[in-house]
């Protein structure tokens, strides 16, 4: 079978490298070369989050499992859920779907959460925890994260739980400096691995916090991982070969240097950017747009956004229709992980020559 090249949110291309790493013969989960590699892992992690506070931990799961794990460990009382588009509507869902008691401060899709409602929602003393998704990935929108950290501030007795999923690896975000007590992401999108494994950044004050919650279950319960952290190890058998792969590619990580990944990734952004808005137009609010995925409105009457799809097809490359309800009105191109600026360009020269016949 033909390679199909992927440029969708998730899962994204994967570094023949990193392929490779997977394909190792398994080890034990209870000793000492796993140990290594875990501590290993955690201290890239630890260099890619910025800090050495904190906890890391690895969840063998997909990212919505640590969505789930968040709630169960820092809702206590009341959550609020901001919602700007799918990821975080689905995140109220798990809320609700955990018997948490949760309100919706939900804006129009394509929308930031505004810092100042926030504040205003937050200051009737009703919540205990608070969700965001940093980069909603089918809106391609990087919400104002500096500003509602800035907000988060004033209210230290709400936890503030912050999805990564489709950034992290991608952008800088450093959770001591954001306030931020849970924040987590996936390894199929900025870091360039395989789907099945999570990463979570647990603050002091989240462990503290998860003690008093009850119900917190067993699978995601944050004092599980704990205990078994000490040894370098997870609660229940990981899964191995990801996190093998993920010491790996976070190696490659470093090496590139997380300055220029950043550059790299900003890079690619203004160029699908200026792309989009001289043929089509960039679906986010100005100034909201996503540096790791590009959500573009198709406002062209010569061709539809499953012509787009089928044409490059037919080259082998794979983009996103929009999410949801945004399936026909919009397309999505992600730009992250090991994806470079030229292949980028390549891809765009496509889509032109598509527009031009
Ligand atoms: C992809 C994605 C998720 C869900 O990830 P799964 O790996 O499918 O669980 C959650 N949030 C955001 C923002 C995402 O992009």
């Amino acid at each position: 079978m033909t390679h199909k090249r992927l440029w969708i949110p998730g899962p994204v291309e994967v570094h023949p490298d990193v392929l490779q790493a997977c394909a190792v013969p398994m080890i034990t989960h209870r000793g000492k070369e796993y140990q290594k590699i875990h501590s290993g892992v955690k201290g890239k992690l630890r260099q890619l989050f910025g800090t050495e506070k904190g906890h890391v931990y690895l969840f063998t799961s997909s990212s919505t499992g640590a969505m789930e794990g968040a709630l169960r460990n820092l809702c206590g009382r009341r959550a609020l859920s901001c919602t700007c588009g799918n990821f975080s509507e689905r995140w109220h869902d798990i809320a609700l779907e955990n018997g948490k008691e949760a309100d919706r401060y939900g804006v129009e899709w394509g929308q930031p959460n505004r810092p100042e409602e926030i504040d205003r929602l937050l200051s009737t003393g009703k919540y205990d925890c608070l969700t965001l998704v940093s980069n909603e990935t089918s809106t391609g929108l990087f919400n104002p994260l500096r500003e509602i950290s800035d907000v988060m501030k004033k209210y230290p007795d709400v936890s503030f739980a912050v999805d990564a999923v489709s950034s992290l690896a991608g952008v800088p975000i450093n959770p001591v400096e954001l306030g931020i007590d849970y924040l987590l992401a996936g390894t199929q999108k900025a870091f360039g691995l395989p789907p099945g494994l999570a990463v979570v950044w647990a603050s002091d004050r989240a462990l503290e916090k998860s003690a008093k919650v009850p119900g917190r279950g067993h699978y995601f319960d944050l004092h599980q991982f704990r205990k078994m952290d000490e040894k370098n190890e997870t609660p229940e058998t990981p899964v191995i070969s990801l996190i093998h792969a993920l010491d790996v590619q976070m190696t490659r990580m470093l090496a590139e240097g997380l300055d220029n990944r950043w550059k790299r990734h900003r890079e690619m952004a203004t160029t699908c950017q200026e792309w989009a808005n001289s043929r089509f137009k960039m679906f986010p609010a100005a100034g909201c747009w996503s540096t790791t995925v590009s959500c573009i409105e198709n406002t062209r009457k010569d061709v539809t956004v499953k012509q787009l799809y089928e044409k490059l097809l037919e080259r082998n490359a794979v983009i996103s229709e929009g999410y949801g309800k945004l399936k026909e009105r919009t397309f999505r191109i992600a730009h992250m992980a090991d994806t470079t600026v030229a292949e980028l360009r390549e891809l765009l020269g496509w889509i032109d020559e598509i527009l031009k016949k």
